[in-house]
């Protein structure tokens, strides 16, 4: 991991940092490239723009850390408050929710129940994603995904490349035919955890997505998305479909707002499943600097901005 890297994970981290930089414009400027705004109706909005392109939308809520059940109780409401809002303007959008927000500190107990009801409530035809955190809620998360598997087949879960253990973890997943979007990983990780060279990580993110397609052709996925970035990497496993005999509709790649916006359009326009995942909330700071961390240059992005109107 390169050191300006590692400084800027480290930084995501920092609270006096944190409370600083929401005063500063050019921090909000910058931020704005990766988020439409703070808002749910921001959020509602750019998911109307994209839809115009044939760009799917998933919706994630930025928040506090939470400190009780009842900051849990608020997010679930609001989640379900969102589920209500994608029915009513029939919108072509899902969910992604990180399970600290939903209580896992406090009770994973507490945590299932919550996302019980979020996909109780959701389309059934549609997906509600969850989030994968640091490597120590990798575990627990995994846990409370199979039990939510079990009783609903529309949840999905987030596996990251990076890590040494993802590849037996798809595998005990695979005989529960889960839904899987795939990614690198944005976390602050030791060396015995996960890869630490990128082309470690990207062979390993091929591996992974070709299992994925293999295990989707035989009907033992539900969703295969790739959650990347990487157009090269993209290529090869839309080849790979393609000569697998995968409908282009069937290959499904998911980028963050405001990255690879062309890559984004081209995929839509071949009729590929092209989807944005969506992030709004005050509570943008450590996702921010995550956004920094995967591409230093976009720190001269914030560079420039300082000179901006
Ligand atoms: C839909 C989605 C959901 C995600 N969910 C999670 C999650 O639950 N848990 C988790 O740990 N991580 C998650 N991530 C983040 C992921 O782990 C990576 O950190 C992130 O996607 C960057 O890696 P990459 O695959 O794009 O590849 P990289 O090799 O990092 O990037 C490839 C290329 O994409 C462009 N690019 C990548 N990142 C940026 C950026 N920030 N700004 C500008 N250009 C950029 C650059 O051109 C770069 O050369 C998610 C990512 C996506 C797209």
């Amino acid at each position: 991991m390169s050191l300006l890297r590692s400084m800027l994970l480290a930084a995501s981290q920092n609270q006096w940092l944190r409370h600083r930089a929401a005063h500063y414009p050019f921090v909000r400027r910058t931020v704005s490239r990766f988020m439409p705004g703070e808002t749910l109706d921001d959020a509602l909005d750019a998911a109307q723009i994209l839809r115009g392109k044939k760009i799917g939308t998933v919706f994630t809520h930025l928040g506090e850390n939470i400190k009780d059940g009842s900051e849990a109780q608020q997010v679930t409401e609001h989640y379900l408050g969102v589920l209500e809002h994608i029915r009513k303007k029939g919108l072509q959008a899902e969910i992604s929710v990180k399970l600290t927000q939903l209580g896992l500190d406090l009770s994973p107990d507490l945590c299932f129940e919550h996302l019980n009801a979020i996909v109780e409530r959701a389309r059934k035809d549609s997906i509600v994603w969850v989030d994968m955190e640091a490597s120590n809620y990798v575990d627990a998360t995994l846990d409370l995904y199979r039990r939510a598997l079990m009783a609903h087949p529309n949840v999905g879960i987030c596996l990251q490349a990076y890590l040494h253990r993802t590849k037996d973890d798809l595998a005990k997943l695979l005989p529960l035919r889960p839904s899987i979007r795939l990614v690198k990983g944005a976390y602050k990780e030791p060396p015995e955890i996960a890869f630490p060279r990128k082309q470690d990580v990207d062979e390993n993110y091929f591996e992974l997505g070709r299992q994925m397609l293999r295990a989707k052709k035989e009907n033992r996925c539900g969703r295969a998305a790739f959650g990347t970035h990487d157009v090269a990497l993209i290529r090869r496993l839309a080849d790979l479909a393609s000569t697998e005999g995968f409908a282009k509709r069937d290959f499904e790649v998911q980028m963050l707002y405001g990255i690879q916006r062309a890559e984004q359009e081209r995929l839509a326009s071949e009729g590929c499943t092209s989807i944005v995942l969506v992030s709004y909330g005050d509570y943008w700071y450590p996702w921010f600097v995550r956004r920094l961390a995967e591409r230093p240059a976009n720190l001269w992005f914030m560079v420039r901005n300082v000179f901006a109107a």
